[in-house]
């Protein structure tokens, strides 16, 4: 049965419409889902009973399940929910001073294959329904509403590709970037992708207010193979020619994200060469320190060696953030406490 949390308002129109209901009362439900945030049918006290009981039976109204968190001295908390299926899903609820972040997740598993990456040690089972997305949004929106809290930010940055789900994480965004739901403005929503050609295309086209970043890692082909299997399929001319494009189009700011990998992508003539990539754009890069992952060899550089790095790029005439360490003691990588959590089932 699908999920209601699966449309978006024109759907729930759509869907009241063949109940023989006018437009105006796919508002309500979505305020009672949204703003009210109840959790059965029964408590939308202004539809007819009758409504109810049609809707009802087409469509379930299942939140998410908690199965584990963690919760780091800073605050971070890592989620690992469950969906119908059992299958489950990690998201991260971090506080900024712009206020808080949930990073969630877009599918089960990750076919990317990015070698530093925790979240491709599980192969994809399936995507992420809109229904799930919206789910772990309001899982936490509904934890934080009892300290009068709320998720202000969301990125798209947690296990799965999103451009590999790319008609569900648009529908999941235009839910919860809604004005009569949660109404998370569009510039507060950034998805990340590791560069499907593509699709960055279909974004462009589709002039979305949402914020684009793209993870690089590398600036070079030869190396940027070794760490993105997705550099085989578009190489850097090509993304950045796709990216060129979608960024005048759109007048939009690029990010692109750059993990400092120890000894791998980490030296001056790394900087300066990244810095040729991206000069002229309109784009920033961001530093993120490396969450270590046991599976593989990768070490994070130090601060210090950040810092250089980001000096470099700064006197080579390119904009860069160096992002702060978020829940450093807990499984905060990507797919790592859901990694985890699977081994300890297997051993159980
Ligand atoms: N598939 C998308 C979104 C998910 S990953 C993408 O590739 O952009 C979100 C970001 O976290 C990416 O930049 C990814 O490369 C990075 N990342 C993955 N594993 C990491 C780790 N262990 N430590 C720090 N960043 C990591």
């Amino acid at each position: 049965m699908r999920s209601i949390y699966d449309l978006n308002l024109k759907q729930m129109e759509e869907m009241l419409a063949g109940y023989g209901q006018k437009p105006y009362r796919a508002k309500q439900i979505f305020a009672w889902l949204y703003r009210k945030r109840v959790s059965d049918f029964s408590e939308m006290t202004d539809l007819p009973q009758s409504l109810i009981e049609k809707i009802r039976q087409d469509y379930s109204m299942e939140p998410v399940h908690e199965i584990a968190r963690q919760t780091a001295r800073d605050g971070t908390v890592k989620y690992l929910f469950e969906m119908k299926d059992g299958a489950s899903v990690e998201a991260v609820l971090m506080h900024f001073h712009f206020g808080d972040s949930l990073c969630v997740s877009s599918q089960i598993g990750c076919n990317m294959g990015c070698t530093f990456c925790a979240s491709g040690l599980l192969k994809k089972q399936r995507d992420l329904t809109a229904a799930e997305m919206t789910g772990e949004v309001l899982y936490v929106q509904k934890e934080l509403d009892r300290i009068g809290g709320r998720v202000d930010n969301i990125v798209i940055m947690g296990t799965g590709e999103p451009f590999d789900n790319y008609d569900n994480v648009m529908r999941f965004c235009e839910i919860i970037n809604s004005d009569h739901g949660l109404a998370i403005g569009a510039r507060h929503i950034t998805i990340s992708t590791c560069g499907i050609v593509p699709r960055i295309n279909d974004f462009a086209k589709g002039h979305y207010q949402y914020n684009l970043a793209v993870s690089l890692h590398a600036s070079n082909d030869e190396l940027r193979r070794q760490l993105m299997p997705i550099d085989r399929a578009w190489p850097l001319d090509v993304l950045m020619d796709a990216l060129k494009n979608y960024s005048q189009d759109n007048h939009r700011r690029l990010t692109f994200e750059y993990i400092l990998l120890s000894g791998v992508n980490d030296s001056d003539a790394h900087a300066k060469e990244l810095a040729d990539l991206i000069r002229g754009m309109n784009a920033y890069i961001n530093l993120i320190p490396y969450n270590q992952v046991d599976e593989n060899g990768y070490r994070s550089v130090d601060e210090k060696k950040a810092l250089h790095f980001y000096d470099v790029l700064m006197k080579h005439g390119v904009k860069a953030t160096l992002r702060s360490r978020h829940g450093d003691d807990i499984d905060a990588a990507c797919g790592q406490l859901r990694a985890k959590h699977e081994r300890n089932k297997d051993s159980q």
